[in-house]
C-alpha cells in the first residue's frame, strides 16, 4: 500500500496528477502513526530532556502528516467534490483526537516543562525562545498545570461552550432563514438594479410563488437596504435583520449569550486569567484589554467629530431629497449610496476596462519587483489540481530560488467562494537546507467570455493585492522553524502584510505600471484616479464608528466578569452608548446575532479589523516618506517583518521596522478625518 500511495513517498512539490481521493485516508492514517511514534520517541528518550531533543523535536513531529492535510484541505477549499467533503467530515474528528492527544500528554508536558524551567540558563536564540514559550503555551492554554479535579472542569467547559456556541449558531441560522420579505407589487421595487430584481424573482420561483423574495442572507438584504426606494419595507427588512435572536421564543440566543460569558469567564479564571479577553489576548499584538480598549477610545474620540460631521450631511441630504423627517439606521445604506454616487458618479463599469486581469497580474509582479527585487518566471511542467491553476518559479536579483507560487483566478465548481492565501509547504531550515515555500492564492475574478477578457472591478485589484500581500509574506519568509514561519504570526498582526500592499493600488506611481485600456492602451486617467482614492473613503467617520461599536461591545462581553449581568438588551445599549449616531430601536439587539463573536472565533478579537488597519496606514505612511518604491524602506520592511514570520513580539517587529508604536493619525490623514502632512 504504502508503495503506491503518492502521498507517502518522498515529493517536493505536491503530486497533484497522481493523488485519487481514495489515497487520503490511509495517507492521512499512516502519517499519523508516524507522527505518535515520532512523539513517543520523545517521551521515551532516555536523556535528560533538552531543547533539542524535546522541543525541536515535537516541533518536527508530524511533518508529513502536516503537508498531507495541507494538501487535502487545500483541495477541500478550491477543487472539492462530495467524496473530499464526506471525507473530510470523517477525518476533521481523527485530526483533532490526535492533537488532543499530544496537549492532553501528561509525560510530554512533564518534559517540555523542564526545558521551558530551566529557560534562563540555556542561551537560546530569540527564534528559540520563541518556540519554546509557543509550544509550552500550547500545553498551559489547554490545562496543563491544573489538578485532575480542575482539568475535567476545563473539559467539562469547553464542551458546554462548543454546545452553546452551535445552538447560537443554528438559532441565528434559523431566525435568518425564517424572515422573507415578500412583494407582488413591481412599484414596490423601485430603486433595485436588474441583477437584485432578478435574484429576487428566482427566489420566488424557488418557493413556488409570484412575485419576488427578499431574505436577510447578505447577498438578498444588502442590495435592497442600499437601493430600495420604499423606506417603510426598508424598515421592515431592517428591523427583522436586527431582531434575530431577539423574539422570546424557541430561537432567542438571550439566555446562550449570557451563558456563553459566564462560561468563558469561568475557564479563564480557571487557567489564572483575569477575564476571558486576558486569556485571548495573551496571543495577541495587543496584549491586553486595557490596550484594546484605549486603542478604541483613542480612535472614537478622533473619529467622532467627522463621524456627527457626516451624519449631519448625510441626514439633510435625505431631507432635502425625499422630505424625510429623522435619518434612520435603514437610511444609511440606502441614502449613503445616493450622495456617493452624486458626488463622485463612479461606477465600476468606467474603471474595468483598464484593469484586464494579466496587466493587474503583472502589476503586482511589477510591483513586487520594484520593492523587493522578486522575479516571476511562469513555468509549466509542476503538477497542478486544475488546468486553470498557473506555477510560477519565484527568484530574487541574483537568480535565486525564492517560492513556488500557484495561482488560481476564476470561479468554478467545486471552489468556495471568497478569495484566500494558502500553503502547500511551509519554509523552514533544516539539515542545513533553507527548504522554500509553496505558496497559493485562490481567487473568484470575473471569467474571460468569448469577446471580452477578464476585465477586474476596482475591488478585485485589491483583492488580488490584498492577497498578494499575504502570498510575500509566505515566499519572503526566512525563518528556522515552520510553526512560526510566513503567515504564522499572531492573529492581530497577519493582515499587516496583506492590507499595506493594496495601498498600491490608490497611487498614480504603481497604477502607471499596469492600468492601461485592454483596447486603447491609455493609462488610466488621472482624474479616475483621484475619485477612487476619494470615493474609497467616502463616509469612513460614521464606517469608523459602526466598527468601534462593535469592538467595543465585544470588549463589553469579554474583559469584564460577566456575572452579574441579567439583562442582555440593557447591556448591549450601555456598550453602544459612545458610538451612538443613529436612533435607538427598541426591537433590536446585535448580540444575539452576533455570530463573530459568540459562535466564530473572534471573542475579544473583533477590534482587529480597525488595529490591522492603524497597523497597515501607519507602515504605509512610513513608506510614502521616501517614495512607495524607495527600496530602503521596502528592505527594511521585509528584513524586521516579512521574513521573520512569528520569531518575535509583533510589536518588537514594528518598532524595530518603524522606529515607533503605530498611531492611529496615519489612518485617519488616509480617510481625510485629519489633515494630509504636508
Ligand atoms: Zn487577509
Amino acid at each position: 500500500m504504502a508503495q503506491k500511495n503518492p502521498l507517502l513517498q518522498t515529493f517536493e512539490h505536491a503530486p497533484f496528477s497522481k493523488i485519487k481521493t481514495e489515497h487520503f485516508k490511509p495517507a492521512i492514517e499512516e502519517a499519523i502513526r508516524l507522527a505518535k511514534n515520532e512523539i513517543e520517541e520523545i517521551v521515551s528518550s532516555s536523556e535528560a530532556p533538552s531543547f533539542s531533543n524535546t522541543i525541536e523535536a515535537l516541533e518536527f513531529a508530524g511533518s508529513q502528516l502536516d503537508r498531507i492535510t495541507s494538501i487535502f484541505f487545500n483541495l477541500n477549499s478550491a477543487e472539492t467534490n462530495d467524496e473530499i467533503q464526506e471525507l473530510a467530515q470523517e477525518i476533521s474528528p481523527v485530526l483533532t483526537d490526535f492533537k488532543n492527544d499530544i496537549i492532553q500528554n501528561a509525560d510530554l508536558f512533564e518534559r517540555v516543562k523542564k526545558v521551558y524551567d530551566q529557560k534562563g540558563e540555556l542561551e537560546l536564540t530569540v527564534e528559540q525562545n520563541t518556540l519554546l514559550d509557543k509550544k509550552y503555551k500550547m500545553f498551559t492554554r489547554n490545562g496543563a498545570n491544573l489538578n485532575d479535579e480542575d482539568k475535567k472542569q476545563l473539559r467539562d467547559l469547553d464542551k458546554k461552550l462548543a454546545a452553546l456556541s452551535l445552538s447560537f449558531g443554528e438559532n441565528v441560522l434559523a431566525e435568518t432563514n425564517r424572515y422573507e420579505l415578500h412583494i407582488t407589487d413591481e412599484k414596490d421595487l423601485e430603486g433595485l438594479p436588474k441583477g437584485a430584481r432578478s435574484a429576487a424573482k428566482m427566489l420566488a420561483k424557488e418557493k413556488n410563488k409570484e412575485g419576488w423574495i427578499f431574505n436577510l442572507h447578505y447577498p438578498s438584504y444588502l442590495p435592497f437596504m442600499k437601493y430600495a426606494k420604499n423606506r417603510s419595507l426598508r424598515k421592515e427588512m431592517a428591523i427583522a435583520f436586527g431582531a434575530k435572536g431577539f423574539h422570546n421564543d424557541q430561537y432567542d440566543n438571550r439566555e446562550n449569550v449570557l451563558q456563553i460569558v459566564k462560561l468563558r469567564h469561568q475557564k479563564a479564571k480557571l487557567l489564572g486569567y483575569p477575564t476571558y479577553a486576558h486569556f485571548k489576548l495573551e496571543e495577541r499584538m495587543a496584549e491586553t484589554p486595557e490596550k484594546v480598549n484605549s486603542f478604541m477610545q483613542e480612535l472614537l474620540e478622533k473619529a467622532k467629530p467627522a463621524a456627527k460631521e457626516e451624519f449631519v450631511e448625510l441626514e439633510k441630504f435625505a431631507i432635502e431629497l425625499e422630505g424625510i423627517d429623522r435619518l434612520q439606521k435603514w437610511d444609511a445604506a440606502y441614502f449613503g449610496e445616493k450622495l456617493k454616487q452624486k458626488l463622485f458618479d463612479l461606477d465600476d463599469e468606467q474603471l474595468k476596462p483598464y484593469f484586464e486581469i494579466n496587466n493587474v497580474i503583472h502589476g503586482v509582479f511589477a510591483v513586487s519587483e520594484r520593492l523587493y527585487g522578486l522575479k516571476f518566471k511562469e513555468v509549466f511542467d509542476v503538477d497542478t489540481y486544475h488546468p486553470e491553476v498557473k506555477t510560477y518559479e519565484v527568484s530574487d536579483e541574483n537568480g535565486k530560488e525564492i517560492a513556488l507560487f500557484y495561482a488560481d483566478f476564476h470561479p468554478r465548481q467545486g471552489k468556495r467562494g471568497g478569495a484566500w492565501m494558502t500553503s502547500y509547504k511551509s519554509q523552514y531550515f533544516k539539515d542545513e537546507k533553507n527548504e522554500r515555500p509553496h505558496i497559493s492564492i485562490v481567487c473568484n475574478f470575473t471569467k474571460p467570455t468569448e469577446d471580452e477578457p477578464s476585465l477586474l472591478t476596482f475591488n478585485e485589484v485589491t483583492t488580488l493585492f490584498h492577497e498578494f500581500g499575504h502570498a510575500l509574506h509566505g515566499m519572503l519568509a526566512n525563518t528556522i522553524y515552520p510553526s512560526i514561519s510566513g503567515t504564522n504570526v499572531f492573529w492581530d498582526f497577519v493582515e499587516l502584510p496583506s492590507q499595506v500592499l493594496e495601498n498600491w493600488c490608490y497611487e498614480k506611481e504603481a497604477l502607471e505600471l499596469f492600468a492601461r485600456h485592454y483596447e486603447t492602451g491609455e493609462i488610466i486617467p488621472d482624474e479616475l484616479v483621484k475619485k477612487i482614492k476619494e470615493s474609497a473613503t467616502f463616509h469612513e467617520g460614521m464606517a469608523t464608528l459602526r466598527q468601534l461599536s462593535f469592538g467595543m461591545l465585544d470588549m463589553s462581553w469579554h474583559s469584564i466578569d460577566p456575572s452579574e449581568i441579567e439583562n442582555v438588551k440593557e447591556h448591549e445599549e450601555k456598550a453602544f452608548a459612545p458610538t451612538r449616531l443613529f436612533p435607538e430601536v427598541e426591537e433590536n439587539c446585535m448580540s444575539t446575532s452576533f455570530a463573530h463573536i459568540f459562535q466564530g472565533g473572534y471573542a475579544a478579537g473583533y477590534y482587529s479589523y480597525k488595529w490591522a488597519e492603524v497597523l497597515d496606514a501607519d507602515a504605509f505612511e512610513h513608506f510614502s516618506e521616501k517614495g512607495i518604491f524607495d527600496r530602503e524602506t521596502a528592505q527594511k520592511f521585509r528584513d524586521t517583518i516579512l521574513s521573520q514570520g512569528g520569531t518575535e513580539h509583533p510589536l518588537t517587529l514594528y518598532k524595530r521596522f518603524r522606529g515607533k508604536e503605530a498611531a492611529p493619525e496615519a489612518l485617519l490623514r488616509r480617510a481625510g478625518l485629519l489633515p494630509k502632512k504636508s
